[in-house]
């Protein structure tokens, strides 16, 4: 600290007070942060009315400045201890920012900061104070970004700074319309701020520390901000801080009522207006803005509170926004949120259908975005829905996607209401052949999606493929969409469980639709009419019709189990003769031939029916001897079964020469006179070894 030891050294707290030959020097006691330089020669000795256990208080109680004297070769001098902000002043008039600053940080950091003579407060006022003015350099010399961090890290080092400062620091730039402007947004702020204040009583915490003079600082000469700048100070000081800010607010607003609630709304719609201002600024200009790491996902973060900003609540004045939003024509989508916030829905969705004539992006975009603003409405903008959803039905060009409207709502509306709306639709595109019916799109998502299993909506939903086929077919549409929905129709007919076949088949009975009126008249368990109407109607009908038996046919099932007699039955009634032999022929496991006979007419020829006969006669023999192996091999075990059985209710044994003891230790033969015993099982043993086995 000293080139050599000084003579003198003495503490008054909070300093230390050093004498060399040649000059005095004053420290921070605490950490001997040198304050200052006096140069005086000849020092011999020093001494001070403050005392070390009671600094400056004691002094203060006497009504006397702290003083230190000090006496040279022919002098006393007479030396005023200043309290740390008086300190910090002086040093400030000299323009040393970073040593006020230092004094401070060393000051507020020592043990016993009322040593410093203030209460620990107006500590903290004083250096929120400084680094507000270190702030504030830095937008003298703004020209770059570390300016603005360096701001943004002393701005945010000061406690319990107004919101208003960092607002003054945009004086000169387009935040504002002009310096006057800004002074008035302040004082604005200042004043709603106090009447919180007023009639909160208990404070609000927004009674910040406004230090006038800060106020009264020469804003004029700020920096001009614009273009890149203002976006880089916007992005580094404005935003985060007015963000943290509005959120205070905001957590004010919850928990104060009445006509508090009042004032704080005021308050919040002056931040918000600003703040959207900021954000709208900042976007116009970021695009410049040099893209780290860090800056990049500080981005994406404001990016992501400003969609939240504008999405939910909000007090921003309209007007006013609106005005500015449609300066930035890429800013459509800001602006959209914004009426979204303000429950503007109508304005809204006018505004979206107006720019697919004149934005300056593709109209599918703002359709698009048409569609999820539908969708996010929902259920409780039923109406609005509904109507703003027509023109995008009939615009858009992905119908499914559209259709999200009602199938992705998170509050969907109600099933019958959406589905006469689709219908109300369909009705209206008729005309025009080949689009799909988004009341068929519709219903196919509920019952998939949703798993409906109710009968309505699965009739439903045939029918109106009917209608729709129908449609086609009358205007002579496309044959590819018409076989792709008769095969859709046909594939759903056969896997729902859940549509009444009967109603459908009244239906189906008056239209060309025969594959489909099959499926219905199998499931009612109508097989000759449906066996008719393959017969009857469709191409290469015995084929067809062999593969409707095939794929119902079950011997067990009593609804199917004679589906080829019918069959037979039915080329018989329509005189397909050679059909007929083909069928008895290829099936005669599955005839009953008897049955068969009987249905062949009776002038058939023997020589006609002798391959058949000569099929059925050799099958019929070998199932005949198959059986008969089965009667005899069961028969065989039959007889054994008996045997067993008569052996184990026989009451007596015999036992012969070769007859041995049952008793597995023993073994034996018995001889002619050894007592014997005979177990329930009938097995013999000997009686003693009975004995033993029972031990
Ligand atoms: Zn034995």
């Amino acid at each position: 600290m000293w080139n050599d030891p000084p003579n003198i050294l003495m503490a008054a707290p909070p300093y230390l007070i050093s004498c060399d030959p040649r000059k005095i020097q004053v420290f921070l006691l605490d950490n001997c942060m040198l304050c200052q330089n006096i140069h005086l020669a000849d020092c011999s000795s020093v001494a001070t009315n403050v005392s070390s256990t009671n600094p400056l208080l004691q002094a203060s109680a006497l009504s006397r400045r702290a003083t230190v004297l000090v006496a040279s070769r022919k002098t006393i001098h007479m030396f005023t201890l200043s309290s740390i902000p008086e300190l910090v002043d002086d040093v400030l008039a000299s323009n040393n920012l970073q040593l006020a600053l230092d004094i401070l940080m060393s000051a507020s950091k020592s043990d016993n900061p009322v040593g410093a003579g203030i209460p620990v407060n107006r500590l903290g006022y004083v250096e929120s104070r400084v680094q507000f003015l270190f702030a504030r350099l830095q937008f003298d010399v703004s020209t770059a970004e570390p300016c603005f961090k360096t701001a943004r890290k002393h701005l945010e080092s000061a406690t319990r700074l107004p919101v208003d400062l960092v607002c003054l620091l945009f004086a000169n730039s387009e935040l504002f319309n002009g310096i006057q402007d800004a002074r008035d947004f302040s004082s604005h702020l200042e004043e709603l701020r106090l009447e919180v204040d007023e009639r909160m009583h208990v404070g609000s915490e927004l009674n910040e520390l406004v230090p006038q003079d800060l106020i009264d600082l020469n804003i004029d000469e700020l920096a001009r901000l614009q273009g890149t700048q203002l976006s880089l100070a916007l992005f580094h000081v404005f935003l985060p801080l007015v963000y943290a800010h509005r959120s205070l607010l905001l957590k004010l607003k919850l928990s104060c009522q009445g006509n508090v609630e009042f004032i704080v709304d005021d308050l919040l719609a002056v931040m918000d207006t600003v703040l959207l201002k900021g954000f709208v600024l900042w976007d116009s200009g970021r695009a410049k803005i040099p893209s780290d790491v860090e800056t990049r996902s500080l981005i994406a973060r404001l990016t992501e509170q400003k969609l939240v900003f504008l999405r939910s609540e909000n007090w921003c004045d309209v007007n006013e926004c609106e005005k500015l939003l449609l300066l930035y024509p890429e800013m459509w989508e800001e602006l959209l949120w914004l009426y979204y916030g303000k429950s503007m829905h109508e304005k809204a969705l006018d505004w979206l259908r107006s720019l697919t004539n004149q934005g300056t992006q593709e109209p599918e975009i703002y359709r698009r975005k048409t569609i999820e603003y539908l969708t996010i409405l929902g259920k409780p903008y039923e109406e609005m829905v509904l109507r703003y959803s027509k023109w995008i039905l009939e615009s858009f060009s992905k119908p499914k996607e559209a259709l999200s409207i009602f199938t992705d709502a998170e509050a969907p509306i109600d099933e019958p209401v959406v589905l006469k709306h689709l219908e109300e639709h369909d009705q209206r595109m008729m005309a025009v052949g080949g689009k799909p019916f988004l009341s068929i799109l519709y219903l196919e998502h509920m019952i998939h999606q949703g798993k409906s299993e109710d009968s309505l909506l699965h009739n439903k939903l045939v029918m109106l493929y009917i209608e729709y086929i129908l449609n086609l077919q009358k205007t002579a549409g496309d044959t590819e969409i018409i076989s792709q929905a008769r095969s859709s129709l046909l594939q759903f007919l056969k896997s729902s469980r859940f549509y009444s076949a009967l109603d459908l088949s009244h239906r189906l009975h008056a239209t060309k639709l025969y594959g489909e009126y099959c499926v219905v008249l199998s499931r009612l368990h109508r097989h000759k009419e449906a066996l008719e109407v393959v017969i009857k109607q469709v191409g290469d009908s015995f084929k067809e019709a062999l593969a409707y038996c095939q794929s119902l046919y079950d011997p067990n099932d009593a609804h199917t189990k004679d589906l080829y007699l019918l069959l037979l039955e039915v080329l018989m009634q329509n005189t397909m003769i050679e059909q007929a032999m083909e069928l008895v022929e290829t099936h005669f496991k599955e005839l009953d031939p008897l049955k068969t006979l009987m249905m062949l007419p009776a002038d058939t020829s023997v020589q006609t029916l002798q391959p058949y006969l000569e099929t059925v006669l050799r099958h019929r023999y070998s199932q005949h001897r198959g059986s008969q192996v089965v009667k005899n091999l069961v028969r065989k075990e039959h007889v054994s079964v008996m045997d067993t059985h008569a052996t184990l209710q026989r009451k007596y044994s015999v036992v012969t020469r070769t007859t041995i003891c049952a008793n597995p230790l023993c073994h034996k033969n018995f001889q002619g006179d050894s007592a014997i015993a005979r177990l329930p099982n009938g097995s013999i043993v000997h009686y003693a070894c009975l004995q033993n086995m029972i031990i």
